[in-house]
């Protein structure tokens, strides 16, 4: 049984922990992130099962009947049979060492059947909540209707918490409400990272775009004593600063901005540390012929696609003088090997600090996360969040409204 605490808090919110809940027959409903990956109708990664079994495992442990709520795809409320989560009983009740009971529904007398046929400690999966329109609409009906088949409410699906849907926000104001321990572990760790860490904190935030990522790195400033910027959006902020940046991706319309969050960061005392060196081709593909440039010889066909040695060796450098790391966004075009480089050097550099006990690493992002796992990484990472959008929005300093609803 995992260590939890009765009670835990990030910088602003206070959660209830589920080894407070009275469980032994209850109908726990619990909001799990099923949406996986498939490819012919097998589940080609099976990462968001795993996540859910350890809650999953306590709650049935403990004697509860469980429920599992969750969505697959955008069936846009209509009921979309390709869309159906039938294919995840099987797989997930394998994973389990137990059955997994499916109703065809999500509410009404389908639901009430299966779970009205559950013993203390058994598991059922409910059909896609997407089904219905009141889901995304967050509708207190429908919330009603789900509410009807349970006792208490956990969520485990940090990665839907930024939506405030009728199984993600509306039911925790219904009945009892826990985050799962997967969903706890994931606040812990972000907490860690920028809720209330240990200073000095370095971000590292890079990926294409400046215009993707204005409240994240307004947010960052704000909070970090360094701020590393690399990738495509590195290039903006270069282009921002008088450096000619060749044909490189660059958001020249961006420039002002990018001046904006230079000033936000020094009247902050955010230390920014942007590229000294690029690595440049003619164009992106393995294997083209690569040159290291300092900032004033970038020539008008260049494409700058990676962050140089010197620029990664500060870098390393700074990670060294910081006790907590949060990253999202590559350095580099990492997938396109050698300009991953920078980025692969970096997440080692991160692992190996982390896995020594000197440094807290938290990353989040798809292309981060596939960077780190490119690197060989992930592991030895303190934590790595595949929440996507959620995780984005909370490195934006947004409340998220799933979240939010489980506040004790
Ligand atoms: P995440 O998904 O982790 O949030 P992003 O989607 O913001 O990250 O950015 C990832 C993308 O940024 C990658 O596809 C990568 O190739 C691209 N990228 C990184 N550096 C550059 C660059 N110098 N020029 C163009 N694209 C870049
Ligand atoms: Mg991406």
């Amino acid at each position: 049984m995992p260590d939890i605490p009765t009670l835990f808090r990030d910088d602003l919110m206070t959660f209830r922990t589920l080894d407070t809940a009275d469980l032994a027959g209850k109908r726990a409903l619990v909001r799990v992130d099923f949406n996986v990956p498939v490819d012919g109708g097998k589940i080609t990664d099976d990462t968001r099962l795993r996540a859910a079994l350890p809650t999953i495992s306590y709650l049935s442990k403990q004697g509860a009947k469980v429920i599992l709520l969750a969505h697959f795809d955008r069936p846009k409320g209509k009921v979309v049979p390709e869309m159906s989560l039938a294919f995840v009983a099987e797989p997930l009740s394998k994973l389990l060492e137990q059955p997994v009971a499916f109703a065809s529904d999500a509410v009404g007398p389908a639901a009430a059947d299966v779970v009205n046929g559950l013993e203390n400690g058994g598991v059922a999966l409910l059909e896609n909540v997407r089904f219905h329109a009141g889901e995304e609409k967050n509708d207190a009906d429908f919330a009603a209707a789900l509410a009807a088949n349970g006792d208490v409410y956990v969520n485990d699906a940090f990665s839907a918490a930024h939506r405030a849907h009728a199984s993600t926000e509306g039911l925790a104001k219904l009945l009892p409400a826990y985050p799962g321990l997967s969903m706890q572990r994931e606040l812990e760790a972000l907490d860690a990272a920028l809720g209330n860490p240990k200073k000095p904190v370095i971000g590292i935030v890079g990926g294409s775009k400046v215009s993707t990522k204005l409240d994240l790195l307004n947010n960052l400033v704000a909070k970090l004593d360094r701020l590393a910027i690399g990738g495509g959006m590195a290039n903006t902020f270069l282009f921002a600063q008088g450096h000619d940046v060749g044909a490189s991706l660059c958001e020249k319309d961006l420039a002002d901005t990018a001046r904006e969050i230079i000033a936000k960061a020094e009247k902050a005392g955010c230390e920014l540390l942007l590229p000294t060196d690029v690595v440049v081709a003619k164009k992106v593909a393995p294997g083209v012929e690569t040159a290291v440039r300092a900032l004033n010889e970038v020539q008008a066909d260049d494409l700058i696609l990676d962050a140089g040695p010197e620029s990664a060796k500060r870098l390393l450098a700074a990670m060294d003088d910081s006790v907590t790391l949060i990253w999202n966004g590559p350095l580099g075009v990492f997938e396109v090997p050698p300009f991953d480089e920078a980025t692969v050097s970096a997440a080692k550099h991160a692992a190996a600090l982390a896995k020594s006990g000197k440094l807290v690493a938290v990353a989040g992002g798809g292309d981060t996360v596939a960077a780190l796992n490119h690197a060989g990484v992930s592991a030895d990472f303190t934590f790595v969040s595949t929440a996507g959008g959620a995780f984005l929005e909370w490195m934006e300093g947004k409340t998220l409204p799933g979240v939010a609803a489980l506040e004790a």
